[in-house]
């Protein structure tokens, strides 16, 4: 399949999801032909979602993100591991309590799905991406979960990108309590294929009419492909052409940014 064919394939979806780090923007830096991508999105009616690992923002905080970088989108396309997480947790025990380590884009989803505040016995101790992190919260989230509360992770990623370098992000900062504990977390986020089927369902297309945009093969691509809907990773973030043969599988397409889908 030559390169015409392949954008071709890919604008004929109609549903889009895609990720937001090292596809959509790197930091406080929109990347090259967003503008355009997500302009042609709006235009040709098709179903997007920007769906994101990080639990930090509220999909609010993400809208106000992008509105500053030029690109104006509805609320409702983010779809954060946090937003997942409340879910999942709710499905599971409805009306249940928490003990959080993390920011608004969690304690707001938590809150949002009917969850409390609960530091004495909680049913589960939850933990995202975050700098408000602490010895104290430390200490008291590892005797939560040895009184019973049980241990979820929003995400599985062990560091993010920042401006300069990297963060560590919630498998990392999980990392402590785990030890500590003898206890493994269940992490909710990319590539559980929990956040895909929430993500697909929201979204309202079908799976075959669906792609996934990334730019990890470890999260977005495998996440895809055991959904099986449709994958094209973007040079634009993590990966390389290289990175590529790391991994005992194939994203369906490659390409340098979305800005080349419609290009
Ligand atoms: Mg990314």
């Amino acid at each position: 399949m030559d390169l015409e064919q392949i954008k071709e394939r890919i604008r004929s979806k109609k549903g889009f999801i895609s990720d937001m780090d090292g596809v959509i923007y790197h930091g406080d830096r929109l990347l090259p032909g967003v503008k355009e991508f997500v302009r042609w999105l709006k235009k040709e009616k098709k179903h997007f979602l920007f769906l994101t690992n990080s639990s930090e923002r509220t999909p609010r905080e993400l809208q106000e993100k992008l509105h500053r970088m030029g690109v104006d989108v509805d609320r409702n396309v983010f779809y954060t591991s946090a937003l997942a997480t409340a879910q999942f947790l709710s499905s599971q025990k409805p009306h249940g309590t928490a003990f959080i380590i993390g920011e608004a884009g969690l304690i707001n989803a938590m809150y949002n799905v009917g969850y409390t505040m609960n530091n004495i016995d909680p049913d589960y101790v939850v933990v995202g991406d975050t700098r408000n992190y602490s010895y104290e919260k430390l200490e008291q989230a590892v005797n939560l979960v040895l009184q019973g509360a049980k241990l979820i992770g929003t995400n599985p990623d062990v560091t993010g990108p920042i401006e300069r370098g990297i963060a560590p992000s919630t498998k990392a900062l999980i990392a402590p309590i785990e030890l500590a504990t003898g206890r493994q977390a269940y992490f909710v986020g990319k590539p559980n294929p929990l956040m895909m089927r929430i993500a697909l369902k929201k979204l309202g297309v079908n799976p075959e009419d669906t792609i996934i945009i990334g730019d990890r093969m470890d999260t977005d691509i495998i996440a895809g492909i055991e959904s099986e809907i449709d994958t094209l990773l973007v040079l634009s973030g993590i990966s390389s052409e290289e990175t590529i043969r790391d991994f005992p599988y194939l994203p369906k397409y490659v390409l340098k940014g979305v800005g080349e889908i419609i290009s």
